[in-house]
């Protein structure tokens, strides 16, 4: 007899994952749609790819209009394979340069203009379409798939998750001190900004990941799914 994860339908299965930036939810989120066969909506690198084509066009950040145009006419083309997550933005694979630093200091900034969030957001879902997908962000359980079926809010604490991206970005440990300032400084902002800040959706279950492997975490996310589709 099949278990309840056999029985679901995963074309229409989203499971959304929210939380802070180093809380491990882009390796969780890639884990789990390997796993049940799903798609991988990474919508972070949606804002990072709109923030670095203002970096490369000199658009100002401080000019809401000229952000919201740039990313209403973007053309960004995002590859939902978890195997090999990728983002083009107007013709140019940017998928390793929105890691960068430059990006990563101007990103909050372009995702807090509402304009940008409305065409992300738009195209968001359509990406999301019928379902069949792990879709991680900020805001994906409260605003952009509300009705999605499994919700998870993945946290860690801040030095934990100061560690592992300096680990993530083969950096030696005593940048995680830096990188711990910078990460409080991101989430704060993200948190605080008016337009669909970083919050816990009231049906998301909480997993603080700080003392849990990656294979635990998916794990868990595994089991939550299996719970809400029996
Ligand atoms: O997840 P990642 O750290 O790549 O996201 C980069 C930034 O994009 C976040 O700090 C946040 O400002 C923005 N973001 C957002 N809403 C999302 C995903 C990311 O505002 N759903």
């Amino acid at each position: 007899m099949g278990t309840s994860l056999d029985r679901m339908d995963r074309r229409t299965l989203v499971v959304a994952i929210d939380g802070p930036s180093g809380s491990g939810k882009s390796t969780v989120a890639r884990g789990v749609a390997a796993r049940l066969g799903l798609r991988y909506l990474d919508t972070g690198a949606m804002y990072r790819a709109v923030t670095w084509l203002a970096l490369d066009r000199g658009v100002q950040l401080d000019d809401p209009a000229a952000l919201t145009t740039l990313a209403e006419a973007a053309t960004l083309e995002v590859t939902t394979d978890p195997e090999q997550p990728a983002i083009v933005a107007a013709g140019t694979d940017v998928t390793a340069a929105v890691r960068g630093a430059e990006v990563t200091a101007a990103v909050s900034q372009v995702s807090a203009v509402a304009g940008v969030r409305d065409a992300m957001v738009r195209r968001q879902r359509e990406l999301i379409g019928a379902g069949g997908i792990v879709v991680e962000g900020r805001d994906i359980g409260s605003t952009v798939a509300p009705e999605a079926a499994v919700k998870v809010y993945l946290d860690a604490d801040a030095t934990t998750r100061a560690q592992r991206r300096t680990a993530q970005d083969g950096g030696a440990a005593t940048q995680a001190a830096n990188t711990e300032v910078a990460l409080r400084e991101r989430d704060a902002a993200d948190a605080t900004r008016t337009a669909s800040p970083l919050q816990k959706a009231p049906d998301a279950v909480v997993i603080d990941s700080s003392t849990m492997t990656i294979d635990e975490v998916v794990q868990a996310v595994l089991d939550r799914t299996a719970a809400v589709s029996a």
